[in-house]
């Protein structure tokens, strides 16, 4: 699937920014570049930098260029500028990527502003964010929340599950996605241990699961997933025989020999082990 990056500025400097060093993103080529990505099948991921820093009527005309040759969108974005959109815009943004059959993916850090300042350093995002996603769930558009697990938010994975069933409503599922050490992001600095979010990850996933919310992870083992190892993003995809570009990111280690889960899953990712040495 096409992973678009429009453009490098975000507006947010979030300390688990995975934007890969060596992108470049199309600024200046606009339109046409993004389009010319196309070529390669499947769901369209529009991503950034923050996408909504771009420029606004060439996003709209790509969704809406995506949405008639029905491929279908997922637009990234940290959610901040979306409820200063004026309205107009913001009601033609959310039906074109409805009409594409996709969804907004908002990168969704914390249940708190105080934990939010501390992984985006950036003030009043979470206000801000949290008003962005309840004004797409009133407008009808399909929203996934992405939780970026790091060492600043993973003793309120149960508390986050919460907050988004009671402030955030209406979402249509959570991501628990655990932190790259690559790109923007602060080294090793903020990548903790499996052994050490297991236990708060599994209760969210409990508390997901009695509460209908729905839910899944990506890039955490099995191994540390309890009773919820079908969760994982690259079990199931393995399950189906689907092979995708984030498989090469990931290799076994000692601890996976003799491992029964092998068939569904590729091993830790690679920069895990640079900081950890092993699971
Ligand atoms: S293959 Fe390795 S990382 Fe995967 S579930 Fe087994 S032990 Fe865990």
């Amino acid at each position: 699937m096409p992973l678009i990056h429009l453009l490098a500025a975000c507006d947010q400097r979030c300390v688990f920014c995975s934007y890969p060093a060596e992108a470049v993103a199309p600024e200046g080529d606009g339109l046409a570049s993004w389009v010319a990505a196309l070529k390669v099948p499947g769901l369209v991921q529009v991503s950034g930098g923050e996408p909504m820093l771009a420029d606004r009527d060439a996003l709209l005309k790509f969704v809406l260029y995506c949405a008639g040759r029905k491929r279908r969108v997922e637009l990234q974005t940290n959610g901040v500028l979306l409820a200063r959109l004026p309205e107009a815009y913001f009601r033609r943004l959310v039906r074109a990527v409805g009409l594409s059959g996709g969804y907004f993916n908002v990168n969704f850090p914390s249940d708190s502003a105080a934990a939010d300042l501390r992984i985006t350093r950036t003030r009043g995002a979470f206000a801000a964010r949290s008003r962005g996603v309840r004004r797409l769930i009133k407008a009808g558009a399909a929203v996934r929340l992405t939780h970026v697990i790091n060492s600043l938010n993973y003793r309120r994975l149960p508390a986050f599950v919460e907050f988004a069933a009671d402030r955030l409503k209406g979402a249509s599922w959570i991501q628990f996605s655990f932190i790259k050490a690559s790109g923007r992001s602060d080294g090793g600095r903020h990548v903790p241990r499996y052994g050490a979010v297991s236990p708060y990850l599994v209760k969210a996933l409990g508390l997901c699961r009695g509460l209908g919310l729905a839910c899944e992870t990506d890039h955490i083992p099995p191994c540390f997933l309890g009773g919820f190892a079908l969760s994982s993003v690259d079990a199931k995809k393995l399950s189906y025989g689907e092979k995708g570009r984030q498989l090469a990111e990931k290799a076994y280690v000692a601890a996976c020999r003799g491992c029964r889960m092998r068939n569904i899953c590729p091993g830790p990712r690679k920069d895990y082990i640079k900081v950890h040495k092993t699971l």
